[in-house]
Order: C-alpha cells, then sequence, then structure tokens
C-alpha cells in the first residue's frame, strides 16, 4: 500500500522504444500509424484512475486494428524482456520506490511488474506505465486478473491514492499466551466512506494481516528478554518508556507500519505492561 509518483515519462517513449529495433516494417508501420489511439487509451485509463473507476472500462478494451496478442507481444517480447531497448523503462518502473519494496504489502522485494487491470483482460493496457506497479510474487499470485467488483473493490493504486495521511493501521494484542496480535483497519479513521472500504478490501485480499502477525512475532521473540528483564526491574514506567521510545522511532515516512502499530499496541496495553510479563517466556512464545 505504497504511495508512488506516477512514472514521469509516457507511454509513447515506450512504444517508440518498443518498436526502434522490431524487423517486422509492416507491423511498424501498422503501430506508428496507431499512436493516437495509444492516447486515447492512456487518457482514459487515467481520467477512470482519477475518479476510482477502473472496474467500468469494458473487458478486452484494445487498440482498434490491433490484434490483441499483438499488443501482449509488446510487453511480453519488448517492455519486458533482457536486452530489449525499451527494458529500461521497465526498470525505471521497478525502482519508482526508494526503497524497491512491493506496492501492494509494502514488506517484501518488489519483484515483477504488476498489471492493475489484467493485460489478459485489457490488452489495451498492457504498456501503459499507469497500469504498471512494482509487486512482489506473493502479491500477484493473490491479485489474480479478475476484475473488480466495483469502486469499494479497487485495490489501492499507488500512483493515485494516498493512505498515508491519516492513521488507520491499528493492532490488537489479544490478552492470553501464547503471544498473539492481529491487525486491522480502523474503518472510522477517514470520513472517506468508499476509501475506507477499499483499504479494508486491500488489506483482506493481500492478506496482511497474516503477513503482519509473522513479522510481529519475529519481532517479540527478538526484544522479549529485553522486556521482561526491564518489567522485573520493578518499573513498568520504564517499561512504557522503553516501548514509546521504540514506536517514535518507527514513525518514518510511512505512518501505517506494522512496527508503529506494533508497538503503539504494547505501549498501551495494561495487559502487557502489567501482567503478561510475570508469565514464564517459554508459555509466552510458541513452540
Ligand atoms: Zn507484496
Amino acid at each position: 500500500m505504497r504511495k508512488l509518483d506516477k512514472p514521469s515519462f509516457t507511454q509513447k517513449e515506450i512504444l517508440d522504444s518498443c518498436i526502434s529495433n522490431m524487423t517486422d516494417l509492416n507491423l511498424v508501420t501498422l503501430l506508428v500509424s496507431k499512436s493516437s489511439e495509444f492516447d486515447k487509451a492512456y487518457d482514459l485509463y487515467n481520467s477512470h484512475a482519477i475518479s476510482n473507476d477502473l472496474h467500468l472500462i469494458a473487458e478486452n478494451h484494445s487498440i482498434e486494428g490491433i490484434e490483441q496478442n499483438v499488443l501482449k507481444k509488446l510487453y511480453k517480447d519488448k517492455l519486458s524482456k533482457d536486452g530489449q531497448p525499451a527494458r529500461i523503462y521497465y526498470n525505471h518502473l521497478m525502482d519508482l520506490s526508494l526503497d524497491s519494496m512491493c506496492t501492494a504489502c509494502g514488506y517484501r522485494p518488489a519483484d515483477t511488474l504488476d498489471h492493475v487491470l489484467a493485460q489478459t483482460k485489457f490488452p489495451a493496457f498492457s504498456i501503459n506505465p499507469l497500469n504498471l506497479v512494482p509487486m512482489c510474487i506473493a502479491c500477484n499470485k493473490k491479485k489474480n486478473s479478475d476484475k473488480s467488483d466495483g469502486k469499494d473493490f479497487n485495490a489501492i493504486h499507488p500512483y493515485y491514492d494516498d493512505i498515508e495521511d491519516f492513521l488507520w493501521l491499528k493492532a490488537r494484542l489479544e490478552e492470553e499466551v501464547p503471544f498473539e496480535i492481529n491487525f486491522e483497519v480502523d474503518e472510522l479513521a477517514s470520513e472517506d466512506k468508499e476509501l475506507m472500504k477499499r483499504i479494508c478490501n486491500h488489506f483482506d485480499k493481500f492478506a496482511l494481516n497474516k503477513m503482519y502477525r509473522i513479522y510481529a512475532g519475529t519481532e517479540i521473540s527478538a526484544i522479549i528478554y529485553d522486556l521482561q528483564e526491564i518489567f522485573n526491574g520493578g518499573n513498568s514506567t520504564a517499561l512504557k518508556d522503553e516501548l514509546d521510545r521504540s514506536k517514535r522511532k518507527r514513525k518514518g515516512i510511512y505512518k501505517n507500519t506494522w512496527q508503529f502499530a506494533f508497538y503503539e499496541e504494547l505501549s498501551t496495553n495494561e495487559w502487557f505492561l502489567n501482567e503478561m510479563l510475570k508469565l514464564d517466556i517459554t508459555s509466552i512464545l510458541k513452540g
């Protein structure tokens, strides 16, 4: 769920690069003659994405006069293929984020470019940079090519949606052992109900709670001995101070990180601060 600046280059630049070393001159002539159709498709996508209406674009939307297979091959054999001139644009898109992380989950390295509107159903956007976002393989598999069921189900789009203006990710410690913490979306975090539903659906679709729980389990294993030592010192204020310090350190450019939500919950949960660390660590940790 990472926000990225829109790609600075145009679809026309990509298309020109794709055809720059084509040997089929008839195909080159055809593609050049359809340049304005590519521009129209680009503008259609942009206007629908701005209004969160990508689901309204009809399936099999293509470029008139060009076979769908040709459009798909522009991506497969030119834009994404190592050694091709257009591959430079693929690499630029992969490098759009500072840390090269997946834009859907935010916590695994991006492995590939995902077609927001699947190229199998929307070949007109196969080389449209606005439709191509860095994603990890795991999220790419979860996403599948199904069309969105409506506005509320359109995944958060990294070039159009900014969901870092407000805090919406929360953690909830289950007050029992072994240690278990769950992550959820605060549906009341914004008055924009449509956006909140989209965040919730995105969160569920990409199974982010499961992923964040695993990371949180690793984190608690790493810090539990230290925290218990502070707790056994008999000073619960010192424990809270330590957790508050850890929370502040996790406050970076992204507000909605599992780390910030994790420390926010631990530093404010009375049961964790006063009771849990009385227990044996082996009963707190699984296994
Ligand atoms: Zn991912």
